[in-house]
């Protein structure tokens, strides 16, 4: 009789590929929020979940490296969801760890699926096959993409011009280095969009702002703006907060209120 479990090494269960990736009763590889939302600003959070289905175990990882920023962003889906809320705006997010699949990196890119996350290594990521590689995609990626692109699609044949808006969380100290930003506005074509949300934050005077920092989007490294923004010629960013400044529900409602106030500013009257 064979084992369900395939052994790639002497300390590395591996998760059989012919059998299913989740389970019926974990959840799905999405979800949505406020779906009939009435904003122009469509959110979405790639990075909201540290969860990793059953079948991959704790990814060779232990607890802390499960729990830290290389797993997701800390605080980005309570900011999404104080902003859906707040903007009253459809907000798609994905449900499980961007260290199974990246949502927000094209295929080809090393860290769609990381074997290396900052200095931490990740076993389950290591000498992947096509068909782990496939059922990955196939459940994780491409269900996100697809929803997203497909309600974009719907608005775009209905006239419609949203605003894609991606909410993310960049952790304090990258590398041993202190990040001097509080928060960042990363963009590539909505240079205006980017450039108007840039101004009004920078206007209160004790925060410093990055702009295209401490990332900048580059279709060889980004999903979210290149495809679902820039190449339907949409205004889209991914707002960046240092998760520290969002690990709480003070800091949560008050960098909700105040991305609010900038994005409603910086979108003033847009109708649909
Ligand atoms: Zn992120």
């Amino acid at each position: 009789m064979t084992s369900p479990i395939a052994v790639k090494s002497a300390d590395q269960p591996r998760h059989d590929p012919s059998r299913p990736l989740l389970a019926i009763d974990e959840p799905p590889p999405y979800a949505v929020f406020n779906p009939d939302g009435s904003s122009p600003i469509l959110l979405l959070c790639e990075h909201a979940s540290n969860r990793i289905p059953r079948a991959l175990g704790d990814m060779g990882l232990p607890h802390h490296e499960r729990q830290r920023h290389i797993a997701w962003d800390i605080g980005a889906l309570a900011l999404a969801r104080h902003l859906s809320l707040s903007l009253d705006a459809p907000l798609f997010f994905t449900n499980y760890s961007r260290l199974i699949v990246d949502c927000n990196r094209p295929l080809s890119a090393p860290s769609f699926i990381p074997e290396v996350s900052e200095t931490t290594e990740i076993p389950a990521n290591r000498d992947l096959s096509d068909t782990e590689r496939a059922q990955r995609i196939d459940t994780l990626f491409r269900p996100y993409a697809e929803v997203v692109a497909r309600r974009l699609d719907l608005l775009e044949a209905e006239g419609k011009r949203p605003f894609v808006v991606g909410v993310h969380s960049f952790t304090p100290v990258y590398f041993g280095r202190q990040r001097p930003w509080h928060a960042g506005i990363l963009y590539g074509n909505a240079i205006e969009f980017a450039q108007s949300l840039i101004r009004g934050l920078s206007d209160e005077r004790e925060l410093t702002i990055g702009d295209n920092e401490p990332y900048s989007i580059h279709p060889d490294e980004d999903y979210t703006v290149p495809v679902h923004a820039d190449a339907r010629k949409l205004p889209g960013v991914l707002l960046e907060v240092r998760h520290d400044l969002i690990d709480t529900a003070t800091g949560v409602a008050a960098w909700g209120e105040r991305l609010t106030h900038h994005l409603k500013s910086t979108i003033g009257a847009a109708a649909w």
